[in-house]
């Protein structure tokens, strides 16, 4: 039996839930038999599998209420669990309307006329999925969706840190039976994950830097693929020709929304220098207004730090930034109120990149902001960091902008609004720099990650070919 692991509950901080990660053999076992459903679920084709992830979906409907409570406790918020689970909800649906297209065979004749293309593909049997704790359901799931429905079983293991939203989700899976032999969800910490890269064929990994380091190297000595979405510090930058209210608006909802916790937050804002001092006041006049979520879930928009650990953090990148110069404009405040963790949303000024709020990933609802003066400086600011997930700028002009977009060193950039690829699934990226690593998640890209190609060279004349030797 392994050893079992206590969860915080991010709200009281009360250790109130227990998960007991499987034993080596029992997650071997658990593969084993999701490869052997794994051959059936393959063979149904994709309408087969349509019809199942929607009966999933209406097992989630009649789980909806069980889901949501999981979700609130184990991340301490109200309303982004609810988009959460709705967001899940449209991605099964999104992947059905556009699997069939994708996974269609294609035929055709080739530039020798008498060998003809058939061109097929092949879901890799077994995925493993690994997910963090910030978007507890919509992470572990992003991957999976479409993975099952490219053909194959997925293994999940959520994180240790959010996990009781499992069990309603699990009851949901078993109320299905062509699913549920070849998808199933384990709770576990790092140990879990790191055996599971063991058995399977693909890994989908969303995570820090430090621990897609790890599975990268675990996965390179199986010669499996590692698809790796990492962590990042997205700048934004605001040019002097902006409109402010909007930026302001958009800037303070992409820092702050679900607390900061988020990969796609914006981490660091430049702003023009003639506009530096309105643009602040503004977002300080803003960010006033959002208040905690405490004491009750619906006292205000700002919900607890959901990781003890991540506390810790956001302190020591605040005590650096005063240490170093920066000046508070409102918020500041991290402190425990009954049992939990909270940050006020904070704007800081007279920041620069020697600090750690600047250049490593802080995971909080921590707005500096930074004068620039020229655009190229701005450009550089924004590039000068090892991160590379996504960006945003504020221009008038949409000419003005794009020129700055292919200029900065990230795979997607928000245009006059901020973390568009928290909302928008179809244009493809790839993670730049240390942010990640492999194909898009975003767009068909996402799908067609889980598949092989596989080419049938068919010759339908008995001729020779050109290249044969001339004596036979
Ligand atoms: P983490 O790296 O600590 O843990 C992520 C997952 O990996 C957990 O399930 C954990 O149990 C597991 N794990 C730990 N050690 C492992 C090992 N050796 N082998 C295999 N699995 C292991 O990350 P976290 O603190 O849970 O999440 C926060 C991080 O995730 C942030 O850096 C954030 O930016 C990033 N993130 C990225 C995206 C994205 O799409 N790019 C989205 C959300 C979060």
């Amino acid at each position: 039996m392994n050893k079992s692991i206590q969860v915080r509950n991010p709200r009281t901080g009360k250790l109130d839930y227990e998960i007991v990660p499987p034993s080596n053999n029992l997650l071997e076992q658990k593969c084993l038999h999701l490869r052997q459903g794994q051959i059936q679920w393959q063979q149904i084709g994709v309408e087969g599998r349509i019809e199942a992830l929607q009966q999933w979906k209406q097992a989630i409907l009649s789980q909806r209420t069980n889901l949501t409570e999981t979700l609130i406790n184990d991340t301490g918020r109200l309303s982004i669990s609810v988009l959460e689970i709705n967001s899940f909800l449209s991605g099964i649906d999104r992947w059905c309307r556009l699997a069939p297209e994708l996974l269609q065979e294609s035929e055709k004749a080739t530039t020798i006329p008498f060998i003809h293309l058939k061109q097929t593909l092949v879901p890799y049997p077994l995925v493993g999925v690994i997910s963090p704790w910030n978007f507890p359901l919509l992470l572990s799931t992003i991957d999976t969706i479409p993975a099952l429905i490219a053909g194959c079983a997925v293994i999940v293991k959520p994180s240790e840190i959010t996990s009781r939203f499992v069990k309603p989700l699990m009851t949901a899976i078993n109320a299905v039976p062509d699913l549920r032999d070849v998808l199933t969800f384990v709770e576990g910490g790092g140990e879990t994950g790191a055996t599971l890269i063991e058995y399977v064929d693909l890994v989908c990994f969303t995570g820090s830097i430090a621990t897609g380091r790890k599975v990268a190297e675990a996965a390179a000595k199986r010669f499996i693929p590692a698809f790796l979405e990492l962590g990042g510090k997205d700048p934004a930058i605001v040019l002097s020709s902006a409109n402010l209210e909007l930026a302001t608006s958009a800037i303070l909802w992409g820092s702050v929304v679900n607390t900061g916790q988020s990969c796609l937050s914006i981490e660091r804002i430049y702003v023009a220098e003639s506009i530096f001092e309105e643009f602040v006041d503004k977002l300080v006049t803003k960010a006033e207004r959002l208040k905690l979520a405490y004491p009750t879930i619906e006292s205000g928009e700002i919900g607890p730090i959901i990781a003890e650990r991540q506390a810790a953090i956001i302190i020591e990148h605040l005590q650096d930034a005063c240490e170093k110069g920066a000046i508070i404009r409102c918020g500041g405040q991290v402190e425990k109120k009954g049992g939990g963790w909270w940050c006020t949303p904070t704007v800081l000024t007279q920041v620069n990149h020697s600090m750690k709020v600047m250049s490593l990933e802080t995971f909080a609802p921590i707005m500096p902001v930074m004068a620039f003066s020229t655009v190229k400086e701005a450009i550089h600011l924004a590039n000068d960091t090892i991160y590379g997930l996504s960006a945003a700028i504020f221009a008038g002009e949409e000419s003005e902008a794009l020129e700055i977009a292919k200029q900065i060193d990230a795979g997607a950039i928000s245009i006059n609004d901020a973390a568009l690829t928290g909302l928008i699934y179809e244009g493809e990226k790839n993670s730049f720099k240390y942010s990640g690593l492999g194909g898009s998640r975003m767009g068909s890209a996402g799908l067609m990650r889980f598949l092989r190609k596989k080419a049938f060279l068919v010759k339908t004349n008995s001729v020779p070919d050109p290249w044969w030797f001339e004596c036979q």
